[in-house]
């Protein structure tokens, strides 16, 4: 039986109220005594209760960096069968650097954030050249290389390489904001200097990777941003947020502007069981993977106008075929989906002009290209692949 979620306002109860005889005793510990309880409590709570994750059976750096990179802004669930495969098919990282890069984008799609995909091959790319396909040890030489900040090359550094090398992520600065009481802005640069400093003081000499992962542990499963489990919580008697009853109240997030919402139609044409589909240039949004072609434009008349003078659609019986909305970090997409066939042999266009650099008849399935998750929402509002 799933187990029973406690209700909100019991929920709020047990998080909101302070508990002046909790504070008491967290005060009564001197800095140092205090990080020792910390890091000692978190890592025996994680040996009990640590997930048996794939990358946690194997501790090589690539593992460690390509499911560290797959996990950015993505669940674990997710990530799991796209990790799986991915090692499977590039077992090491002069593997994934002999690819193609339209390969690596196939096994990417569905994953999100495209970017991670092109960043992570050039990195398999120059680790290969520069270091004979071994990631360096070293946190500051990791952080040189591409794609790899400093939350990324502490994990690396401690969990592959067991170096003493501190890392802060959302969740860890979620459990470092609630359990020091930090009440600055959390992303601000006093908040995160200070998030940093904490990170590299408790950090222990012996098994740092084991104390980051269980931080990480604590911030995915038990000290998450809406239903923290304090009750479960190995800090429970340590944390000043829970002793003051400010548990719901921190990290302090104050609410960011509102994307700009784009307009855009999306045209599915079809020809038999082909899509014409068309590839978006290097380095812009989306870059290199195929889509039914897309134009920013408010109406459906308006966007025949711009498809029909580039080749697509021109006298072509077009139906109104659905909605699709795509939020992105920067902006959200509300893209007005259309949908024709195509007789018998008609060609692709051969020039599209910007963002695309190519058009062609193909089967969306197609193992060779990479299709956005957006592309994937349009085919389907227009009636699957
Ligand atoms: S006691 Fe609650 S708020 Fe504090 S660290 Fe644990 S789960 Fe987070």
């Amino acid at each position: 039986m799933p187990p029973r979620k406690r209700p909100e306002a019991q929920l709020d109860l047990l998080v909101a109220r302070a508990d002046p005889g909790r504070s008491a005793a967290i005060a009564a510990l001197t800095p140092a005594q205090r990080d020792d309880a910390i890091v000692g409590q978190l890592v025996a709570w994680f040996e009990l209760v640590a997930r048996d994750l794939p990358w946690r059976r194997r501790r090589d750096p690539y593992a460690v960096w390509l499911s560290e990179i797959m996990l950015q802004q993505t669940r674990v669930e997710t990530v799991i069968p796209y990790f799986n495969r991915f090692l499977e098919r590039f077992p090491d990282v002069e593997a994934l650097a002999g690819a193609e890069i339209d390969e690596v984008l196939k096994m990417w799609s569905g994953l999100g954030y495209y970017r991670r995909a092109r960043v992570l091959y050039a990195t398999a790319r120059e680790v290969t050249a520069r270091y004979g396909g071994n990631f360096p040890g070293e946190a500051a030489a990791l952080r040189e290389l591409p794609g790899i900040g400093a939350y990324t090359a502490g994990a690396i550094a401690s969990l592959a390489f067991d170096q003493r090398e501190p890392l802060v992520d959302g969740n860890v600065a979620r459990v470092f904001a609630r359990l020091f009481g930090i009440d600055e802005e959390i992303r601000t640069t006093g908040a995160v200097k200070r998030l940093w400093e904490i990170a590299w003081r408790l950090v222990p000499e012996e098994r740092p990777g084991r104390f980051n992962e269980a931080l990480m542990e604590l911030g995915a499963t038990v000290c998450t941003p809406r239903d923290p489990q304090c009750g479960a919580c190995p800090l429970e008697a340590l944390c000043v947020a829970r002793a003051s009853g400010r548990v719901m109240e921190l990290p302090r997030i104050d609410a960011k502007k509102k994307v700009p919402v784009v307009k855009m139609v999306a045209v599915v044409l079809r020809r038999g069981p082909l899509v014409l589909l068309a590839r978006r240039e290097e380095g812009g949004l989306f870059g290199g993977l195929w889509e039914p072609p897309m134009v920013e434009a408010a109406s459906i008349d308006e966007a025949r106008a711009l498809l029909a003078a580039v080749g697509v659609g021109p006298a072509i019986e077009l139906r109104e075929a659905g909605n699709v909305k795509h939020v992105l970090s920067h902006k959200e997409l509300r893209v007005a989906v259309v949908a024709g066939t195509i007789p018998g042999k008609t060609k692709a266009p051969a020039v599209l002009g910007a963002p695309y650099e190519k058009a062609a008849w193909l089967h969306p399935d197609d193992a060779e290209i990479g299709v956005s998750t957006l592309a994937r929402k349009v085919l389907a509002a227009a009636g699957g692949t």
